[in-house]
């Protein structure tokens, strides 16, 4: 058995990570990155790197890099430091630093590995310019001519952004790894849900992270004087694009896994006054499903129900595809070194599906990844009050410690 991590050290250095960023009281952690809080938190962080006996870089694409050992392919861990707007603590931050705690309880007990171990916190995970960007950059799936332009929602460009914080960022791609010099990658996340705290259940093995299929639905009907017209001549776009919410949650429910999720983020209704009938009505419609099959199913299905409505209420339907993220699975042999060290600290463990996207995701693309998520408290997250117990922090940083072990032998 490894020896265990120490909790005071990381919560310690978790509570000094989220010093940088923190906005007034109530206001929760706001560290965008390539934001000076960012940038003033990446310092920090590879002064603790070169702390626990690492050896530090930055590449790129901005990714901060820690490793322990030479030679041979790597095993990876980390996660991100930056946060979304107002967000918490643990975020992101609790997957580096809880990597960080690991390499130097190996470092301190002066154990050795047959493979070398490398820490990574990922650029822009959240997303204010591109989701995933630094993994992204990595993995080798940065389109260049994408770079210029990319912009934030309030019109920051990610290239002014990267060029404030000192990086060149038509230089980003040249962070490519080459994945012969990987072995496996594991990152520690909050669960950021409620299933593993009500469950009781401390560790979850992620077995993939869901595909995402985002479309506008929009249905066409006719403007009619909303007092003059008899209720039976009315084609209203709008009862078109609400039965088919409702309907469509249904079919995902019904139809789906059982761990299948839908979302309608966005109405829009034209011309959108009280005295005419809506003649356009627009929705922001999202699913997300683990199984390839079944999305493929949930997203034929939603679109014969749409038909079906607009064919009933004499209305005309269009489906505009907006982005789809294909399902990733979990490497097998990185959720057995993560059952593994679980069973061997006598910890519950299940099997679950990651509902957000990770860094994880897109280094399953250049090697063997898993994630192991920590209960979330009340399944809260991307807030201020996300919260995890300090007794499941260290239990999955201990499992973490021995899963790393494992795959570096
Ligand atoms: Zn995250």
């Amino acid at each position: 058995m490894p020896p265990p991590i120490s909790l005071p050290r990381l919560q310690s250095h978790l509570e000094a990570l989220s010093a940088f960023g923190r906005g007034a009281p109530g206001q929760g952690i706001t560290r965008s990155c390539w934001s000076p809080a960012h940038e003033e938190a990446r310092s920090w962080l590879i002064a603790r790197m070169k702390d626990a006996g690492l050896t530090t870089w930055i590449d790129e694409a901005g990714n901060t890099f820690g490793r322990r050992g030479e030679g041979g392919p790597t095993v990876m861990t980390g996660s991100h430091i930056d946060t979304v707007p107002q967000g918490g603590p643990l975020d992101g931050a609790l997957g580096v630093l809880a990597a960080l705690e690991c390499l130097q309880t190996i470092h301190e007990a002066g154990i050795r590995t047959r493979r070398p171990l490398t820490l990574a916190a990922w650029s822009d995970e959240e997303g204010r310019y591109l989701g995933l960007f630094g993994s992204r950059a990595f993995a080798g799936r940065l389109d260049p001519r994408k770079i210029p332009l990319v912009q934030s929602a309030d019109g920051d460009r990610l290239v002014d952004a990267m060029t404030r914080a000192g990086f060149d960022p038509m230089e980003a791609p040249k962070a490519r790894c080459d994945p012969r010099r990987l072995h496996a990658y594991l990152e520690l996340h909050i669960e950021q849900g409620p299933h593993l705290e009500a469950q009781r259940i401390p560790i979850g093995v992620v077995e993939g992270i869901v595909g995402i299929r985002r479309s506008w639905v929009a249905f066409t009907g006719q403007p009619d004087h909303a007092g003059t017209t008899p209720m039976e001549r009315r084609r209203d776009a709008f009862l078109g694009a609400a039965e088919y919410a409702l309907g469509a949650r249904e079919l995902v429910v019904t139809r789906g896994s059982g761990k299948s999720v839908t979302n309608f983020g966005r109405v829009e209704l034209a011309p959108g006054v009280a005295n005419i009938v809506p003649a356009r009505a627009r929705l922001l419609h999202e699913m997300r499903e683990l199984d390839p099959t079944v999305l493929a199913r949930l997203e034929r299905g939603c679109a014969a129900f749409a038909r079906q409505v607009a064919r009933r209420r004499g209305l005309r339907v269009k489906i505009e595809p907006l982005s789809r993220s294909e399902p990733v699975r979990c490497a097998p042999r990185v959720m057995e070194a993560v059952e593994q060290a679980a069973a061997e600290l006598r910890l519950k463990y299940r099997r679950m599906p990651s509902g957000a996207g990770h860094d994880a995701q897109m280094l399953a693309a250049v090697t063997d990844s898993g994630m192991l998520f920590i209960p979330s408290r009340g399944g809260r997250s991307h807030r201020p009050d996300e919260r995890s117990d300090w007794r499941a922090i260290e239990r999955g940083t201990n499992v973490l410690l021995g899963a790393l072990l494992r795959l570096a032998g």
